[in-house]
């Protein structure tokens, strides 16, 4: 398996200043855990972040921190990755990540034709919009943007849209410029752990399918 997309140096800064959200950390630890090159990414930011902010008097962390953090680090794309533990899910009958083992996952509920998602709780953190989707093999999700960062890791099957192919082990941030309709690919269906970050609303077709449903 070899790892296209990861999180950004942004993000990646985020987690290791404690500044990420839950639900976004969980989706970037399922991607660590099979993804060498951006564990040892996320090392260098804890060790210059932690030093950096030890210089710094308290002050709200600034986009100008993160330029100035992020133009020390040179990182290299891509890398092979073995493929990361998992343990079996009862109620969906699916192998999941070992970072998941935690969480409180439901039943694989109804979307849409042949689209699930499935609720994923957080202990110590309610208020996390995560949730694994399920689409069907050949299946063109509806059309969705966002008002804040949508964090996507594939589990299984692919997806892709105009911006490129997602598959096991890529992780996808998502910004309110995109818009799509991402394709799940022909071979398989497609299983994905997603998180919407903050306050975050979908808007689009996904998101009136999934607002009344799920209250994100
Ligand atoms: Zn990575």
């Amino acid at each position: 398996m070899t790892i296209h997309h990861h999180p950004s140096d942004v993000t990646l800064l985020r987690l290791a200043t404690g500044m990420l959200g839950a639900g976004p950390t969980l989706v970037v630890s399922v991607h660590l855990e099979g993804c060498g090159l951006c564990r040892e990414r996320l090392a260098r930011f804890e060790a210059l972040g932690g030093a950096i902010l030890e210089e710094q008097p308290p002050a709200p962390l600034v986009a100008d921190f993160f330029g100035r953090t992020l133009a020390r680090l040179e990182v290299p794309y891509p890398t092979p990755v073995a493929k990361p533990m998992t343990w079996k899910q009862p109620a969906l009958s699916i192998e999941l990540p070992h970072a998941m083992r935690h969480c409180d996952v439901g039943p694989w509920r109804w979307l849409g034709p042949g689209f699930k998602w499935s609720k994923v709780k957080i202990a110590g953190s309610p208020d996390a919009k995560v949730m694994l989707l399920k689409g069907r093999a050949g299946l063109h999700l509806p059309g969705h943007g966002h008002t804040g960062m949508e964090f996507m890791q594939i589990l299984s099957g692919s997806l892709s849209d105009a911006r490129g192919q997602y598959f096991p082990g890529d992780l996808d941030e998502a910004d309110d410029e995109v818009d799509h309709s991402p394709l799940v690919g022909q071979e398989s269906d497609c299983i994905c752990l997603a998180a919407l970050e903050g306050d975050t609303r979908l808007h689009g077709v996904l998101g009136r399918l999934l607002r009344p449903i799920v209250g994100f």
